[in-house]
């Protein structure tokens, strides 16, 4: 039986934990049996669960944001031959080489959830979400609610200066924006 590869993507505040969260536990009221990850980069809410802004939980196993660590953690612990479901919040902090685990995992029969922005506060594109997006069956585009205007957001505002790539959880450090009121990071030079 072939798996299937689901991407969850859009800018913050855009509902993709939401989302991922409302699948995997429908999942679960079908019996499957489901394995969820996040990265230890996000611990702003949970230690042990993937949050939403909303507040909405499901539990979730904190791995390094390292295709080859989850490999690890996946088939060292045989973890992979219990599962028929497998979540993933903020997938864009992860290393390409989540492309080619993905895809094994897809080939085991696997149902694949991958929820990650698309793009960074510069505008560009985040990582190995944009290739994740074209290898699956489904893709899921998300939209927030721009902060100045209320219209439609695709965009992650990064609001003050700070200077790092990834700043995780600072309250009131991002906003969704649409394309007229966003204004893409750049760094002073
Ligand atoms: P994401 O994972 O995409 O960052 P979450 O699933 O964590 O999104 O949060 C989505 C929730 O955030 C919404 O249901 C809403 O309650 C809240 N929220 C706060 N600000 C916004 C916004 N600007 N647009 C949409 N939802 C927002």
């Amino acid at each position: 039986v072939p798996g299937v590869l689901e991407v969850i993507t859009g800018p913050m505040f855009s509902g993709k934990s939401e989302e991922l969260i409302r699948r995997l536990k429908r999942a679960r009221i079908a019996r499957q049996r489901v394995s969820c990850f996040k990265p230890d980069i996000d611990l702003r809410y949970h230690r042990t669960a993937i949050a939403s802004h909303s507040e909405q939980t499901h539990e979730a196993a904190v791995v390094t944001p390292n295709a080859e660590r989850l490999r690890e953690e996946l088939f060292a612990t045989r973890l992979v031959d219990r599962v028929e479901v497998i979540g993933l919040d903020e997938v864009q902090f992860f290393d390409n080489a989540i492309l080619p685990l993905a895809m094994e995992l897809v080939s085991m029969g696997k149902r694949v959830i991958l929820a990650g922005l698309d793009t960074t506060f510069a505008n560009e594109p985040f990582g190995p979400v944009p290739a994740l997006m074209a290898l699956a069956d489904k893709v899921t585009k998300l939209n927030a609610v721009c902060m100045t205007c209320g219209q439609p957001a695709i965009h992650t505002q990064r609001l003050g200066h700070s200077q790092e790539l990834v700043v995780v959880g600072a309250a009131g450090m991002y906003e969704a924006r649409c394309r007229a009121h966003f204004q893409p990071y750049v760094e002073e030079s």
